[in-house]
């Protein structure tokens, strides 16, 4: 089943035409990478998936629902994004808790959630404590916790680990693999490194100037580049 749908989706900021004519099928429940260099559009499709930027043209599905006009928080999507957006006078716990708060959960639904949230993170122990104590990986984690509370249809990521040390990166990047066993939930992520593509995903999406050059299986782009640019990006001989 397809988790979500681009349809010829397009995008102008005024005169600039910065996505051109996207369509895609976006797995469900699979792990699924936006790649390409800065600048090729890969944020302002994930914000166009999440409700965040408008579309110009075209139409976005989610899970079989037209959501191209639909406002963000209906959408049944998290994001996660790279500069964490923690609030820094609250806990680990009330940060993680915002959004129910916001909707009015209740407080036993509130505790369970965050604290299911925190068991998969591994922040059971630091639920007290305030985003200024947290190493790096500790408040990113904090970051998809927030997500992870909502319960998406879709999580949706914006490069998170690019503010991290390359040791930590690679720590993050089996958590995110992990993450995605444990909760199965359609994930996209965006990212401008190839390697970080290459071992996350179970399906690439390959982006140029606004342009899908190719979609697939890693090790498909890999054996069979559909031309130059994939076969330099992904990093096969053509
Ligand atoms: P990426 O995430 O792949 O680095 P972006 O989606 O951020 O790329 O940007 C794609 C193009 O759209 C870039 O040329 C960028 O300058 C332009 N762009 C992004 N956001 C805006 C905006 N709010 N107003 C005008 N141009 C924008
Ligand atoms: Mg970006």
């Amino acid at each position: 089943m397809t988790g979500v749908i681009l349809r010829n989706v397009e995008k102008s900021f005024g005169a600039a035409k910065v996505i051109h004519d996207v369509s895609l099928d976006i797995p469900k429940g699979a792990f699924s990478v936006f790649v390409g260099p800065s600048g090729c559009g890969k944020s302002t499709l994930l914000r166009m998936i999440a409700g965040l930027e408008e579309t110009t043209g075209g139409k976005i599905e989610i899970e079989g629902q037209d959501v191209t006009d639909q406002e963000p928080a209906r959408r049944g999507v998290a994001m996660v994004f790279q500069n964490y957006a923690l609030y820094p006078h609250l806990s680990v716990f009330e940060n993680m808790a915002f959004s129910l708060r916001l909707a009015r959960a209740k407080q036993s639904v509130i505790k369970q959630k965050v604290h299911a949230a925190a068991e998969i993170l591994k922040m059971v122990d630091q639920l007290d404590k305030k985003p200024s104590q947290l190493s790096g990986g500790q408040r990113q984690r904090v970051a998809i916790g927030r997500a992870i509370v909502r319960e998406p249809k879709v999580f949706l990521f914006d490069e998170p680990l690019s503010n991290l040390d390359a040791e930590l990166r690679v720590q993050m990047r089996l958590e995110l693999a992990r993450l995605h066993r444990e909760i199965g939930a359609t994930m996209i992520y965006v990212t401008h490194d190839q390697v970080e593509a290459m071992t996350l995903a179970d399906k690439i999406f390959v982006l140029k100037d606004g342009f899908v050059q190719q979609a697939g299986a890693p090790l498909h782009l890999y054996d069979d580049p559909d031309n130059q640019f994939v076969a330099g990006f992904i990093g096969s001989p053509a």
